[in-house]
């Protein structure tokens, strides 16, 4: 099957990067096929979907034997481009930004944050993680030299729009939004927006109102 004109659902896709973080685990620890039994407990995702999921990869589970960890892991990597790493920008380097300069993301997927922007005078010039810190007004002129697609937004709400115009001019095509800000872009720029609060409320409002009995789990 052609990894170019494959198209797989993207409620599929979005589960991609968990299927290939356990499967990686797996063959670390030298395991050479795995269940959808198996992967449904380590990943809480029903088999049923997972064989759904894997039949779109041309990946076939053989009764009594289950699905081939290195071909999944293969196809897995090809298809999240696990083989190159992808560069990103980071923008605004607060509490959150600083954060993920110093997390590694190469540990489960191969992004890596490759320069960092913000406006405050004792940050700019620094690095903070190997990560060279620039003035935003620089923004233009740093990503013009550089192949970056990718940028994640960390800073205050009254900031985000006008950045995320400059990251659109610069041409970024895709947005990781961690401000509460709903960002208006062209229609080409994917936005994924991630506002840590309302997750956390929301949480906490589903604990409330619609417990988890022990049975049902
Ligand atoms: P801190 O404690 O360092 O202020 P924070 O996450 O609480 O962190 P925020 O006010 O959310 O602070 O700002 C996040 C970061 O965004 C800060 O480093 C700030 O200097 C930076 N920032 C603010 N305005 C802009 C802007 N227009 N362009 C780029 N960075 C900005």
């Amino acid at each position: 099957m052609s990894q170019e004109h494959m198209k797989i659902p993207q409620a599929t896709a979005k589960r991609l990067p968990l299927y290939y973080r356990f499967l990686k685990n797996l063959s670390v620890s030298g395991k050479q096929r795995v269940s959808s039994a198996e992967l449904a407990e380590a990943v809480k995702v029903d088999s049923a979907t997972i064989r759904r999921d894997f039949s779109y990869f041309g990946a076939l589970g053989k009764k009594g034997y289950g699905y081939n960890v290195n071909y999944l892991l293969t196809f897995f990597a090809k298809t999240l481009s696990q083989d190159e790493t992808t560069p990103v920008a980071l923008i605004g380097v607060g509490n959150l930004g600083t954060a993920f300069l110093h997390y590694n993301f190469t540990k489960n997927n191969n992004t890596m944050i490759q320069l960092a922007f913000d406006v405050d005078p004792g940050k700019i010039g620094t690095e903070i993680a190997d990560v060279p810190i620039y003035h935003i007004n620089d923004i233009k002129k740093e990503l013009a030299t550089r192949e970056i697609d990718v940028a994640i937004l960390t800073v205050p709400v009254g900031a985000a729009q006008p950045i995320a115009d400059d990251l659109a001019a610069a041409g970024i095509k895709g947005i990781l939004n961690f401000t509460p800000a709903r960002l208006t872009l062209p229609p080409h720029i994917r936005v994924h927006h991630i506002d840590l609060a309302v997750e956390l409320q929301s949480l906490v409002y589903f604990m409330k109102q619609y417990p988890v009995n022990e049975e049902s789990k």
